[in-house]
């Protein structure tokens, strides 16, 4: 089969959807791999490291997309790449068609066979290709919290870990998921005093065992959240309740009376926030200050640290990209009903129920 790697166009999107590991695998396995020249520079990897590795440097995306059977990217197509795709041709990215009409009508248009990263799911629920984010976005949240804390950075002036005869600085968690528990190690790492809250009480027991007196879990209520959120210099916001908006478990009261120059990293800003007063930010300007509480609401916190996160995302796709490319499309979805469920486009025709009822399209 020939795969096709485009450099991506979104602006300040550095990860790119193969390393020259991914190129080896896949050409060992006997294909052909087509890399656009400068596709990994955002993420440190040149094009001798891909040409290396046995791909076949492509000068311009237009080579890439006419050629490839197989197209795997890291973001959804942007308008200047919808006619480069043809039919038949497949797609391997992050899509997010539920928010995105013009791009799905164009792929139904184009007859392109679409598999998105984000409705693949396993038997128990969880989605294999969003979790390495979530991974990363949570151990980033507390970074980016003890940097703000910092006063210089407009913080009140805190270190996370204190000092000997120094009480440490208080992190509270919301949510014991993926993010919530990458956070929580960090924050321990950091020698921080953590409180972490989840409503399913098998979650805290999990953190509690592993982390025994080095934290503290509380079941997820208004009178708990209300009493630690107050004392708290850093809280971290990574709730999530599957396909719904995020509920709103830290009021605008609440915040108000958050000591000025405490800092809010609300990681499930992309589902509306858990934290009332949260709005979504950029990289170029990530804090918007309220009530002298520092909010923190990138929704594409991975992006900032394009090198690790272009590793974590492509150790979990390599692994169907070549199933897909050994077994072919339809016989690797037969294999793998995870796989099944990114199939979200093919030959005219929407495979994605949610998708199809958020955009009123015929499923
Ligand atoms: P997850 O499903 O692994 O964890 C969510 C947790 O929230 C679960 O343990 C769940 O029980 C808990 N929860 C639900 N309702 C709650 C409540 N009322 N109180 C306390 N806990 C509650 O999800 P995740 O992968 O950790 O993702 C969390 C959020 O982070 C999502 O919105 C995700 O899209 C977002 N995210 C953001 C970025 C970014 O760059 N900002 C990056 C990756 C993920």
């Amino acid at each position: 089969m020939i795969i096709g790697v485009p450099k991506e166009i979104k602006t300040r999107e550095y990860r790119v959807a193969m390393t020259p590991a991914g190129v080896r695998a896949l050409t060992e396995d006997g294909h052909t791999v087509l890399v656009e020249r400068e596709a990994g520079i955002g993420s440190g990897l040149s094009d001798e490291q891909y040409r290396q590795a046995g791909a076949r440097l492509v000068d311009a995306p237009d080579s890439v997309y006419a050629e490839a059977e197989l197209v795997v990217k890291v973001k959804e197509p942007l308008p200047a790449e919808y006619d480069l795709l043809h039919a038949n041709q497949q797609l391997f990215t992050f899509l997010h068609l539920a928010a995105a009409p013009d791009l799905t009508v164009s792929l139904l248009n184009n007859r392109v066979t679409a598999i998105a990263y984000e409705t693949i799911q396993l038997a128990d629920g969880s989605l294999p290709l969003l979790q390495p984010m979530s991974e990363v976005a949570g151990r980033m949240a507390v970074q980016i919290g003890a940097h703000f804390l910092q006063k210089e950075c407009g913080g009140k002036g805190v270190l996370l870990a204190g000092a000997p005869g120094v009480r440490p600085g208080r992190v509270v968690v919301l949510g014991a998921g993926t993010g919530g528990s990458n956070a929580v190690r960090i924050a321990v790492g950091m020698g921080a005093d953590v409180t972490v809250f989840d409503i399913e009480p098998t979650r805290l027991a999990a953190l509690d065992d592993h982390y025994g007196n080095h934290i503290h879990t509380l079941m997820s209520n208004t009178q708990n959240i209300e009493e630690e959120v107050s004392r708290a210099d850093l809280v971290v916001g990574a709730v999530l309740i599957p396909g719904a908006r995020a509920p709103h478990l830290v009021s605008e009261e609440m915040v108000k009376r958050m000591e000025p120059g405490s800092v809010i990293v609300d990681l499930a800003v992309d589902q509306g926030g858990c934290i009332e007063t949260v709005r979504p930010t950029t990289h170029d300007d990530p804090i918007h200050e309220r009530f002298g509480i520092l909010h923190y609401g990138v929704a594409n916190m991975p992006g900032a640290v394009s090198r690790t996160s272009t590793f974590a995302l492509t150790n979990s796709t390599l692994v169907y990209i070549r199933k897909i490319a050994n077994q072919g499309l339809q016989s690797a979805m037969s294999e793998d009903p995870s796989l099944a469920k990114g199939l979200n486009t093919h030959q005219g025709r929407l495979h994605n129920r949610a998708v199809a009822e958020a955009l009123e399209l015929p499923f």
